[in-house]
Formats: C-alpha cells, structure tokens, sequence
C-alpha cells in the first residue's frame, strides 16, 4: 500500500493500460534503449524475420510491460503474455507456445522466478523453435521433437542477477531500464495530464516529477492523487501550490521519500550512529524483511547517493544529516 512504491497494485493495473504509450515514438527517455530496438525492429522487418529475443531489466514502474507491447506493436504481431511464477509445469509453457501465432510476441514478467525444469524447455524453443516432448514412462518413454512457429520472446526481470547464464546466453538483445530525469517524468506526467483531461501547470508537473523517485508509475499515481486534491480543494487545475500541499499531507517529502524511508534511514542514524551496519540487524530494527529492503526500499536510496553499500554493511551518507537537518556525528 506504499505510495511510492514501484510495484503495481491490482487497481491500478486499468487505469494504467490507458496510459501506456503505442509507438516507439510515444515513449518517453530510455533513448538508448529505444534507439537501439528501433534499428533493431526495421532491420528484422527488412528481412522479414522475427525479432531476436529480448531481456530487459530495471527496477519495477520503468515500463518494461509498456515496451514489450510497444515492441509487439511495432512488429505489427499479436502479444502473449504471462509471467515466471504463473507457469508453473512444463506443460503449461508447452500450451501456451504452441497456440502462439508465427511472429508473435511472447512477454514473460518476472522471468527470473521460472522454475528450472521449465527453461529447459525454454532453451530449444528459444533457439531451434521447437519443443522436446517426453511421451509415456519409463523404459518405453520416447522423445518427440515439436516445430514451433518463430516467435519473439522478451523476457521481464527486477534482478538480471537472478538469471540462470544459459537462459541469459539466449536473448539477442539485453536492454537495462534507467531510472528517468525530473524533465523526462515531468514530459510523462504532462501526458497524463493531457489523457485524464486535467490540467497542471509546468510547475506542478516538475514538484510531481522530483517527487516520483525516477519511476513513471509512481509520478502517474502521484498525479491521480494530487489530482483528487485540486477537485476537492481548488478549482480543478493543479497549481504548483496544490501539487505541493497535497504532497506534504501524503507525506510524500520533496526528494520522494516516505514515512518507511525516514524510518529506515533514521534507525541506522540513531541506533547504529550511521553504520556501517548489516542487512539483516537494519531488518531486525524496523521490523522488515532483508529481502524486501533490499529489493524494494534500498535500491532508490542507493540511487540517490543516501545509502552506500560496504563489505561491513550499510552506511548513511552526509546527505541524509543534511536532508533532514541533523548534525554530523563528532568523528
Ligand atoms: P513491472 O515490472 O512492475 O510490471 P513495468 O516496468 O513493466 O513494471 P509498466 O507497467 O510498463 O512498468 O509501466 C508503468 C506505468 O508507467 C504505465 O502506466 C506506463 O504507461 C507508464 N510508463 C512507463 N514508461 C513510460 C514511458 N517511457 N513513457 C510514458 N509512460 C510510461
């Protein structure tokens, strides 16, 4: 239920599907990515092949979903989509690629949570398009080879890390997501605003920007609830003035960080005079999970230059004292 967390939550997930941009040419920054799959998307259709298959990686809220349907789009081929932890038996992926159509784009979200036995039947469909089915048991049991139509698989991941090497090794085309710029999230949040029909000063679109934590998701889901704010309190349009109020009582503050973030942060400062401290003791401390802290809250703050990362743990930089207005420990 975080505000300003990157993941999506289930209500969310209609009102998103209107935003997502069609084209190439809607999709806000990423140029390298998208400078590199639009040559590589013109030289497959020159060649009236399939595209190779593609891994893209990044923290969650970047628009890897959006690129993949772009991708399909710009292919001018069908979408199928599922995800790592959906499949579960080999049958299930067998299903599902054998009613792809020739061409198609397959999306597989969270590709690093498939089961092992399931990418060994990812292996040869990736690279021969076929499938080897085991039919009966035992001794009398046979293997048949399946021809797949070529198909494009583009592959989803948080953690490209997590990826067993030989699933990696098959993608032609590996493309890492970037956090975005306060012009590119502020570009984003002014479509938005175009889209639901509300209008935002200049002003307001950059308070909602720098407050987004580079991530579209949350600067669309910011401005929805900034938006409820200026039809309750103002007249509609969001002002600079509405865009930061509203902020402050969702307690979002002014570098996008919430009430778990200064929790995180200010236990390491006060319990552990700044760190260096492990992962497991700061999970301890403020009753979270080490994994979750470190997929979900560290990667942004990693980001911003607020946590360091050292062989004896965490370490809170001199920025924080400085953002929230506290004296440098004496030594
Ligand atoms: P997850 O991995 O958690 O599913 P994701 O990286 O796939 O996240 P998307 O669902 O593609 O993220 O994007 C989240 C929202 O942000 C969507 O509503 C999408 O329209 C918007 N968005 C993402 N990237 C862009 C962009 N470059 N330009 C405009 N809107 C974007």
């Amino acid at each position: 239920d975080r505000l300003v967390s990157g993941e999506t939550d289930f209500e969310e997930s209609s009102f998103e599907q209107s935003l997502r941009p069609q084209t190439l040419d809607q999709y806000i920054g990423q140029t390298k990515v998208k400078e590199n799959l639009a040559i590589f998307i013109k030289a497959a259709k020159m060649r009236e092949e399939t595209l190779d298959h593609v891994l893209l990686y990044g923290p969650p809220g970047l628009g890897k979903t959006t690129l993949a349907t772009i991708i399909a789009n710009e292919m001018g081929v069908n979408i199928r989509t599922t995800s790592g932890p959906a499949i579960e038996r080999p049958g299930d992926l067998a299903a599902i690629l054998t009613a792809l159509e020739p061409g198609d784009v397959l999306f597989i979200d969270e590709i690093h949570r498939l089961h092992r036995t399931i990418e060994e039947v990812l292996y040869p469909a990736m690279e021969d398009f076929c499938l080897d089915i085991v039919i009966g048991k035992g001794p009398g049991a046979r293997s048949v080879r399946l021809d797949l139509p070529p198909f494009t698989l583009v592959g989803a991941t948080t953690r490209a890390g997590s990826l067993s090497a030989p699933l990696r090794d098959r993608f032609g085309v590996l493309s890492r997501l970037e956090y975005y710029n306060e012009h590119q999230l502020s570009d984003i949040v002014e479509r938005t605003g175009v889209i639901l029909d509300v209008e935002i000063d200049e002003n307001a679109a950059s308070e909602i920007a720098r407050r987004s934590r580079g991530t579209p998701r949350i600067a669309n889901r910011l401005l929805r609830r900034v938006r409820d704010y200026a039809q309750v309190s103002g007249e509609g349009i969001i002002t600079e003035e509405i865009a930061q109020s509203s902020l402050e009582l969702l307690q979002v503050d002014r570098l996008g960080l919430d009430h778990i973030d200064h929790k995180l942060l200010k236990g390491i400062i006060e319990k552990f005079r700044g760190g260096p401290v492990g992962l497991d003791t700061i999970a301890a401390t403020i009753g979270e999970e080490s994994h979750t802290i470190e997929d979900v809250y560290e990667p942004y703050l990693l980001q911003i230059g607020f946590l360091q990362r050292t062989p004896r743990g965490r370490i809170v930089t001199e920025e924080v004292y400085r953002h929230f207005q506290l004296d440098l420990p004496k030594e």
